[in-house]
């Protein structure tokens, strides 16, 4: 705050403070540390983010273990019906949501209305909660004697959330949790939580119930108290591999299940038979798309064969794409979420061009009118890419694409089967076989064919490979049904007057 003048500092004083929910009741934090939640395209403050306390996350914590005694007997039908009110809700608000999303976070409000509609979809699968939730029964596993599992929530979960998708990602986490019986306490990422609110009210208005949900705000010190919270019993967490990996260990050495899902750097192979066209369009959407801050990003393309020669078309496609404000009609690249991720992308980009990467298309400093200081870094192209170029090694999360090039789809395979990521990948081709070699071999999670960014519908699970994710079980579908739920297998016998006594029986048997 000491370089501002006085105007401004009473300007940023006066921004609205984001709430934390505990309890049912949206309480002002009492903490010291606050951070600025700023609109990326223009500066302007948005609202002020608290850091909250360890006590705020108990009694946060301590509203949803209370919260659990009841909610965990509540009928599957007043759960589901919960979440089939709260999709009519979201949908009725997803113009406010898609602003709200766009001014903070600084995708386009088409892009937002995608972010909120993927995470909608998932709160439309937990409303058929009951059809997901079912155990098991094996009947005669011995004379007269049945076995049958039952599917018990957890208790207190919780999910700790990153900035690229602020609607989606928590949408992946809260419903199917307390849609499962458990209660939930979300930790949204601090520099972006305003949408998060907005559907955490609109959560509250469909009928969740006070403790069902709560929410914190913070970073380090938070997560960590989440991580070794003895009342709190599982925990999501999607964000950076280094961030990610550091929550896996520390919640499960304090005994807790633990869904990690982390960093990318995700490859297409381009086949030369690929339909050209459709080809080019969908790798620069999903290169330069949400000015590449997607985890499912297609940040390194392989080129194979004659398809080296498609270079210029696509620099030239990227070339026509818009960049300007979300808010802009027709922008097609917004701004990256901060000043420092600006800074970081731009100096990725210089570390490429003298590690001897071709710099195809240079997208720094680009000029967009009316929005001088947003955080803009334009499309970005560079050839002759090779690992070992730190543009290639580091995960760039930017508008930025790295183009390699190799003789055959084994090589471009043994490629990306050799890159630590494995969110994930797309493979462009006409060949049936070529695409059934590929999803057979690469060890990836997400595998598009001429799709170039397959995000997981709901009745299926986002995964991942190798450093992209840790633990078992993924976000959503029926892994995550799994997740937040104990498998109880209950063995019953019933005697009646005609079983026959068969006395004492000491080995193992039923
Ligand atoms: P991040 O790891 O910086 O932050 C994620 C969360 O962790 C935030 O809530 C943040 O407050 C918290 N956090 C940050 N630093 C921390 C620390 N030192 N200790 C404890 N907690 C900390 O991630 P981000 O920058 O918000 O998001 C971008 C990353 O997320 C990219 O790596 C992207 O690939 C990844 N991502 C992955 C997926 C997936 O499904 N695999 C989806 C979206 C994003």
């Amino acid at each position: 705050m000491t370089n501002l003048t006085q105007g401004q500092a009473a300007i940023r004083a006066a921004a609205p403070t984001v709430k934390l929910l505990i309890g049912g009741k949206f309480v002002e934090s009492t903490t010291t540390e606050w951070r600025e939640v700023i609109n990326p395209a223009t500066q302007e403050v948005l609202a002020r983010v608290p850091f909250a306390t360890v006590a705020e996350v108990d009694a946060a914590v301590a509203a949803g273990k209370e919260a659990f005694k009841t909610w965990r007997k509540t009928a599957i039908g007043t759960r589901a019906r919960i979440f089939l009110k709260y999709q009519q809700l979201i949908r009725e608000n997803m113009k406010e949501l898609a602003a709200i999303l766009t001014a903070e976070q600084g995708k386009t409000l088409a892009d937002a209305e995608g972010d909120i509609f993927r995470g909608l979809e998932v709160v439309e699968h937990a409303a058929g909660i009951g059809n997901l939730q079912l155990g098991e029964l094996a009947n005669n596993v011995a004379g007269g004697v049945d076995t049958y599992t039952v599917l018990q929530p957890l208790g207190v979960c919780a999910g700790i959330t990153p900035f690229n998708f602020p609607a989606m990602i928590p949408l992946w986490m809260f419903p199917m949790a307390i849609a499962t019986g458990n209660t939930f306490l979300l930790k949204p990422s601090e520099q972006d939580p305003m949408v998060t609110m907005r559907l955490v009210e609109l959560a509250l208005e469909a009928g969740i119930p006070p403790g069902v949900l709560n929410v914190v705000h913070g970073g380090e010190t938070v997560v960590n108290a989440i991580c070794d919270h003895p009342d709190i019993k599982a925990v999501s967490f999607v964000g950076s591999t280094r961030v990610g990996t550091h929550v896996y260990n520390r919640a499960t050495l304090a005994g807790k299940r633990a869904q990690c899902m982390m960093g990318a750097k995700n490859h297409a192979i381009v086949l030369p038979d690929a339909n050209k066209e459709q080809t080019l369009n969908n790798l620069a959407g999903a290169a330069f798309g949400a000015a590449g801050q997607r985890c499912m990003a297609l940040s390194v393309v392989i080129m194979v064969g004659e398809a080296q020669n498609w270079i210029p078309e696509l620099v030239a496609k990227a070339k026509t794409l818009k960049i300007s404000a979300g808010v802009e009609a027709g922008t097609d690249v917004g701004p990256l979420i901060s000043c420092a991720a600006r800074e970081r992308v731009d100096s990725l980009i210089a570390q490429g061009a003298s590690d001897g990467a071709k710099l195809e298309l240079d997208g720094r400093n680009p000029a967009v009118a009316g929005y001088e200081k947003g955080n803009f870094v334009g499309p970005t192209v560079f050839s002759g890419v090779k690992p070992g170029m730190a543009v290639y090694d580091h995960e760039v999360f930017g508008p930025v694409l790295a183009l390699m090039s190799a003789a055959t789809l084994d090589e471009a395979i043994e490629m990306i089967n050799a890159n630590p990521n494995g969110n994930g990948t797309a493979l462009f081709t006409q060949s049936g076989a070529a695409a059934r070699r590929f999803q057979e071999d690469i060890d990836v999670g997400q595998v598009g064919i001429n799709v170039p960014i397959p995000v997981p519908v709901p009745m299926f699970s986002f995964t991942g490979s190798r450093a992209s994710k840790l633990g078992d079980l993924g976000p959503y579908g029926k892994q995550v049904v799994m997740f937040y739920t104990q498998t109880k297998t209950i063995t019953e016998r019933w005697f009646d007057d005609s079983t026959v006594s068969t006395g004492v029986n000491t080995t193992i048997t039923l």
